[in-house]
């Protein structure tokens, strides 16, 4: 692809004149605007053999050629990291922000006495699916709108930020109702209309990675939302499949500094996912912060084995109540702090 990068000091004309001049030369392009100008991006072939010729035009700060598949997700773009900010709580920082939360909501009750747990146990957001994606299809599929409402009055009794997933682009608006940021799930990493979809949101989105997803295909995926216009990417590492049965995934510890090198998105860790047991999700947690991650999202439920979804790997909420101080001292010997 071919970049143009203009800056924000630029006439209109001049602007006007490089649309222009894109357009007669290649019809469809895209263009991206944030806060220091307009990036002009070509695809195809036929871009290759330009750059000469869009360097000369007046207003052009810079014209590169980018072969990686994407663009604006990477440091290449911006070198320096992206804080993602979700209704006050920074993701990409020092601080490291704790998300914990049941894997579904399944009553006013437990989702309230879960969020008042989370929040008393020192974590600052608090998820829960409404609409699960489950791999079978007898499988608690959550409770959908119902959910949306009892995750409402969570929010409000305690003041948590929201995130819950949403599998259908028809959802995103009545998610973005209640919800701070909007998860995309592991079984649709690459469901391309739907991510772009959430990016011509204003909500932040927490992109799973899938769960036999390359970095550079979950990169790609991330392009998809940057592109369409939202620049709050969260990149969630849940594991990916192996030979290895006895965790329910394997933790790509690799995937936290790889991605903090490729990308300048935030990087946050899920360590329920990733191993499918409790009994390992506090030491996934220590290794998700030693190897960089920006955030971390745990599933945590008042009543682990009576839970409708994922109860083997939810801690209770006195375990959350003890891991938090923990991941707080461990996070300091690194140079971190928790949110
Ligand atoms: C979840 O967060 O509950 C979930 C379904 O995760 P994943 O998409 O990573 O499987
Ligand atoms: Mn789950």
């Amino acid at each position: 692809m071919l970049i143009i990068k203009i800056n924000n000091n630029v006439s209109q004309t001049s602007i006007d004149r490089v649309r222009r001049k894109l357009s007669d030369e290649f019809g469809k392009y895209h263009e991206v605007s944030d806060g220091r100008g307009i990036v002009m991006i070509v695809t195809g072939y036929r871009s290759v053999a330009n750059i000469g010729q869009f360097k000369r035009i007046e207003g052009v700060a810079d014209v590169i050629h980018d072969f990686s598949g994407y663009y604006l997700a990477g440091r290449n773009y911006r070198s320096e990291n992206t804080v993602v900010a979700v209704s006050g709580v920074c993701f990409g920082g020092i601080a490291i922000p704790v998300i914990a939360g049941p894997c579904g909501v399944e009553s006013r009750t437990q989702i309230i006495e879960t969020a008042e747990a989370v929040k008393k146990a020192g974590a600052v957001m608090l998820r829960g699916g409404a609409f699960k994606p489950r791999t079978s299809p007898y499988s608690f599929q959550g409770l959908g709108e119902e959910a949306l409402e009892y995750l409402a009055d969570a929010r409000s009794r305690t003041g948590l930020p929201v995130v819950t997933e949403v599998i259908r682009a028809e959802d995103i608006g009545p998610v973005s109702r209640v919800a701070d940021a909007l998860q995309v799930g592991s079984r649709n990493a690459q469901n391309i209309p739907l991510l772009q979809a959430l990016g011509r949101c204003n909500r932040p989105v927490i992109l799973k990675r899938g769960m036999m997803m390359t970095l550079e295909e979950w990169l790609m995926a991330a392009e998809y939302i940057l592109l369409s216009g939202n620049p709050n990417v969260i990149l969630c590492e849940r594991g990916i499949r192996t030979f290895e049965s006895m965790t329910r995934n394997t933790l790509d510890i690799a995937a936290i500094p790889l991605l903090k090198q490729l990308s300048h998105l935030p990087v946050i860790v899920d360590p329920s996912h990733a191993s499918g047991r409790r009994d390992i999700v506090p030491a996934l947690c220590r290794a998700a912060i030693a190897a960089g991650a920006d955030g971390m999202m745990i599933e945590t439920h008042p009543q682990p084995n009576k839970a409708l979804s994922d109860g083997e790997q939810a801690i209770t909420h006195d375990t959350l109540k003890d891991l938090m101080p923990e991941l707080k001292r461990f996070a300091e010997t690194t140079g971190r702090s928790l949110w």
